[in-house]
């Protein structure tokens, strides 16, 4: 082949855009409105970061969802929590994207999916279609908006993972447009001691620290006195134009006298280390106050990879009779940035704020398992369960057992065992061991029974009981009465319910054939869409079964008519 200056140039810019790391042009919006968003990729959520972009739906379901490229689709999961129902399409570009909370999927992939349910009679499966066995163009209507799974609202959740490692990478990077002139908000500073001997402001515990706006716009703090190793945390969020959402924020950097001591973002993070968020915030804040305070130092333990740089692990070292200028700058991936400069000087004074070192007597070492017997309950925590070495408060009720508090996040799961021989055999089979919650309420932890042993498995530290639950779930129909003719609807609901350990299993037919219900959990209904067109009788027969965590079970039948 003969190339002409033209062909070159163009060839060389093909190898430019193919190892371009963000592509700009690459993908289309998964929605036809505009981007605004109700969370950013790195968003602090519980035990996790968030993998995606939530773009708001317009408080609506049922928009199209298109495809963002060319690609086909590699994986299908629906399930009651998590994304609900979620789409998979792999691109030629090496990415693939993940489309979450979906209301249904698009004609084509809804009958393959509505296929595989009635043949597994299950409404949660994972479907891992053969590579191009479901092909889609770019801009193809693969989906329509919802509010499946854990979703607190009409919206869609959007990623774009790398179809290799399926490590997420903001959305954002490749070239969507969000309106965003605001600049991060700054709602908390806080220092910490960090050495043995450190202070700040006479306090030997964390502090908060106050801030003023100044005229340039940037944050002055109030002068700091301080000794030894000190870090700081900020409580902050961003927020786009178009949009009351208070978001996560894209990166943070501190400089210490113009040095640069630690640098993040969230330009990319794995799945394998999102929990580790418990080391980045201050986790004993969070569970007391449910507020995020951003380190602004990394602890030993913290395997993070979002970390761009790092001096003294960000920590810093306040010598008697130095003055030091720490600068923290928060900014939004559009660059928008507060600026906050904290005056500290090394200033040896008196303790007026002490240590708390209170002790209990039992002492756990983070890299050795440790095993309790609390009476009620025997606790096993296996190695490495916990980041760092503490005194943990065990205590023993007559039924309850206490473990600690949720000021300590458990990065693995730790197994309690209740023996339940003190209980009448058939007694036993309506048990179940519960967390209890600060208003004493119980929520289901699912139990393993074995001969002489129930036992569960958590990462939620406090108080735990055997609870019995003897009352089977309820269920009404909620948009039909019985002996009615439904020939005008497009659906069938049904509220069910469970008290105590919650709802295991359901199920149901027409004239003794299945029919898929799709559960939400979050407004207790099941439905059935008569668009599956499977009735071709006049009188029906709806049996609905419902079953609960501990076995109870209720059967709900009624008649309706349709032609
Ligand atoms: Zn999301």
């Amino acid at each position: 082949m003969r190339l002409n200056f033209f062909g070159v140039f163009f060839l060389l810019s093909l190898i430019l855009v193919a190892q371009e790391k963000y592509p700009t042009n690459t993908f289309r919006s998964p929605l036809e409105i505009p981007m605004v968003l109700a969370g950013t990729f790195g968003e602090l959520r519980s035990n996790h970061f968030h993998s995606g972009i939530d773009i708001k739906t317009q408080q609506r379901e049922g928009l199209p969802v298109l495809a963002v490229a060319d690609g086909t689709v590699t994986r299908i999961k629906v399930s009651h929590w998590g994304y609900g129902k979620a789409l998979y399409i792999a691109h030629p570009s090496g990415h693939t994207s993940v489309y979450g909370h979906l209301k249904k999927f698009g004609p084509e992939i809804e009958e393959y999916v509505k296929k595989i349910q009635y043949d597994k009679q299950s409404y949660e499966v994972e479907i891992f279609p053969e590579y191009g066995e479901l092909k889609v163009d770019k801009g193809n209507i693969v989906a329509f908006s919802g509010n499946t799974g854990g979703s607190s609202g009409p919206h869609l959740h959007f990623e774009l993972r790398s179809s290799v490692s399926e490590k997420p990478t903001n959305p954002l990077l490749y070239g969507y447009e969000v309106r965003d002139a605001t600049d991060p908000s700054l709602v908390g500073l806080f220092a910490y001691p960090l050495s043995n001997d450190a202070l700040v402001n006479r306090s030997a515990q964390k502090i908060q620290l106050n801030f003023t706006r100044q005229a340039d716009g940037s944050f002055l703090a109030d002068k700091v006195t301080a000794l030894g190793t000190i870090g700081f945390g900020i409580n902050s969020f961003d927020r786009q134009d178009m949009a009351a959402n208070q978001n996560g924020v894209y990166a943070v950097k501190q400089t210490v006298n113009g040095r640069v001591y630690l640098e993040y973002d969230f330009e990319s993070f794995s799945f394998g280390e999102t929990r580790y968020i418990n080391t980045l915030i201050d986790y004993a804040h969070f569970g007391k106050y449910r507020q995020r305070i951003q380190k602004c130092f990394k602890e030993p333990y913290n395997h993070l990879s979002i970390y761009k740089t790092l001096y003294n692990n960000g920590k810093i070292d306040i010598e008697e009779g130095m003055s030091y200028t720490v600068e923290l700058l928060i900014s939004d991936i559009e660059g928008n940035e507060t600026k906050l400069v904290i005056p500290v000087e090394g200033k040896q004074e008196a303790v007026k704020i002490k240590k708390d070192d209170t002790t209990t007597k039992d002492f756990i070492i983070a890299d050795k398992p440790n095993n309790f017997d609390l009476g009620a309950a025997k606790v096993y925590f296996p190695a490495n369960t916990f980041y760092e070495d503490f005194y943990m408060s065990l205590q023993k009720g007559k039924d309850t057992i206490t473990i600690h508090d949720n000021s300590v996040a458990a990065h693995r799961n730790f197994t309690i065992s209740f023996d339940p021989s003190q209980y009448p055999l058939e007694e036993r089979r309506q048990l179940f061991i519960a967390r209890l919650d600060d208003h004493m309420r119980p929520s289901y932890s699912k139990t393993y029974k074995r001969d002489g042993s129930f036992t569960t498995r958590t990462r939620a530290l406090g108080m735990y009981t055997l609870v019995k639950d003897s009352v089977a779930p309820t269920i009404s129909p909620k948009n039909f009465k019985e002996q009615q003719w439904l020939s005008n609807y497009s659906y069938l609901s049904l509220k069910i319910s469970d008290d105590l350990s919650g709802i295991d299993t359901y199920s149901a037919t027409i004239n003794g054939k299945w029919v898929l219900m799709e559960y939400e959990p979050k407004t207790n209904t099941i439905t059935y869409n008569f668009d599956d067109k499977i009735l071709n009788d006049t009188q029906c027969e709806l049996k609905v079964t419902v079953t609960d965590n501990v076995g109870n079970s209720s059967t709900y039948t009624g008649t309706f008519f349709r032609k």
